[in-house]
């Protein structure tokens, strides 16, 4: 559950009934949905069934409403306060990560009975654009330790793996995804990381190391992409859950241009022991779980990059009405008012191609395309929103002080995480030759 303290301080009249997660269990409190999909899906895919009257993307859960409530104030209370001083020493204060397990966010999907708040995903991409819109940095911990670590175990786990992972990844332990390496980016299924089964047959033994790897400075789970058999290319490439104490190394923490706070580290895992039933779905069927979940990760990004347009804008336009000069706020001056409505204009359609991507995914329709395209968008628009922001505060937006200059660099790697701005668009080409040729 969200923390029943944190809303009991911010939603003092709530009633009983809308402590617990709605979304995902009744039809009738649902507020908003597409069409009803002619696409049918794998029912456990579906977490929110399509109903017939179309409404607009502006349309929430009560629980919904109450996660961008909730992460607002924390995100402004608790963590605003501490954003300088953490991009400055270029770490994350451990009382903003125990306070997202506290609040319920390191569960968002997570079933309740696993120790998680079982809220939708487009309450995950809430929750992710709210901690963005004031600190990018927290935002990429929360998200990936919810949309791919979490997910990856909870749509591919089986229960024991559920059981044994997903609480404690719901309550204390961060987690970390580990794909990428140093010859394998963007072509990702290029990894050289090995697992041979050992003569035991009880055992995977994997050699490699994997590179600029989030939250791996604070990360006690690792889900872990190895080839088992790299005579078979990708169709040998495996996942596997695995703890830091089995033998995970962090070689080196990455000095980085933004988000500095989240660390980003090489790791080496040299004759790490994995037991065999910590293969997470199929031995070779890695890949096909790679590329599932990067496709729904995407959206939480494109959700980093519009709450952080978002914090951006709102910094730079409250600052120009109330600067002054040629004896009024500069603000009110007509090149500069029609700079902040075009901006609001395109962050509130990267927002909406962002939840429009979210609910076609939880209602079990094909959403690859349109995830690739709020990633690609967002990502475009939050560093316009991030470099007209700088300007609009003038000197005082080059300087550390105002923390505008901070989302501008953190802006950058949207364009590069979890497929690259290139990727995105080779994605949404391909579709559209099979649509006109
Ligand atoms: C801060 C940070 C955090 C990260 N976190 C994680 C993490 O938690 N887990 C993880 O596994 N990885 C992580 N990554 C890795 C990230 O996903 C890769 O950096 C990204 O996929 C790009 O790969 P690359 O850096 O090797 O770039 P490359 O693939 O070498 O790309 C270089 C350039 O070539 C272009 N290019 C490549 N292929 C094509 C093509 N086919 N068509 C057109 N252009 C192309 C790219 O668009 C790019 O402009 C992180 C990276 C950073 C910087």
């Amino acid at each position: 559950m969200l923390s029943k303290a944190l809303k009991a301080a911010h939603f003092p009249r709530t009633s009983r009934s809308s402590l617990y997660p709605i979304a995902l269990r009744s039809n009738a409190r649902l507020t908003r949905s597409f069409y009803a999909s002619p696409i049918p899906r794998a029912a456990n895919e579906i977490t929110r069934p399509a109903i017939d009257t179309p409404l607009s993307l502006w349309n929430f859960t009560e629980e919904e409403e109450m996660v961008r409530e909730t992460v607002r104030r924390y995100a402004e209370d608790v963590i605003g306060p501490k954003v300088r001083e953490m991009d400055e020493a270029e770490k994350m204060d451990p009382a903003v990560v125990q306070g997202l397990f506290d609040n319920g966010l390191m569960g968002i999907e997570t079933p309740a009975d696993l120790g998680g708040s079982e809220a939708s995903f487009t309450s995950a991409i809430i929750a992710v654009e709210e901690l963005a819109r004031v600190d990018p940095s927290v935002a990429v911990l929360c998200d990936v330790h919810n949309t791919l670590v979490n997910s990856v175990l909870r749509m591919y786990g089986n229960d024991h793996i559920k059981e044994r992972w997903l609480p404690d990844l719901a309550t204390s332990k961060v987690g970390s995804f580990c794909l990428s390496e140093p010859a394998a980016g963007s072509d990702a299924f290029a990894l050289q990381t090995t697992a041979k089964l050992d003569k035991s047959g009880d055992f995977y033994v994997v050699n490699g190391s994997k590179c600029w790897i989030s939250n791996s400075e604070q990360a006690d789970t690792f889900v872990l992409f190895a080839n088992v058999k790299p005579e078979d290319g990708y169709r040998g490439i495996t996942c596997f859950i695995l703890s830091k104490d089995m033998g995970v190394q962090i070689v080196k923490k990455e000095a980085k241009l933004g988000i500095k706070a989240s660390s980003t580290c090489v790791l080496a895992f040299d004759d790490v022991k994995i037991p065999k039933e910590n293969v997470v779905g199929e031995v070779g069927k890695g890949y096909k779980i790679a590329i599932e979940i990067l496709n729904e990760g995407r959206i939480g990004i494109a959700a980093q990059m519009v709450g952080l347009a978002q914090g951006a804008f709102e910094k730079g336009i409250r600052y120009a009405y109330d600067r002054k000069q040629f004896g009024k706020p500069v603000g009110d001056f007509q090149g500069m008012a029609f700079q902040f409505a075009e901006v609001a204009t395109e962050i509130e359609a990267a927002r909406l191609l962002t939840y429009n991507a979210a609910r076609l995914k939880e209602e079990g329709r094909p959403f690859l395309v349109q995830a690739a395209q709020a990633k690609w968008y967002a990502s475009v628009i939050a560093q316009k929103a991030a470099g007209q922001a700088i300007e609009w505060c003038g000197g005082n937006g080059f300087v550390r002080d105002t923390g505008v200059e901070k989302y501008w660099r953190d802006s950058k790697i949207g364009a590069i995480y979890e497929g690259t701005s290139n990727i995105q668009l080779e994605t949404i080409s391909r579709w559209l030759k099979k649509q006109y040729t």
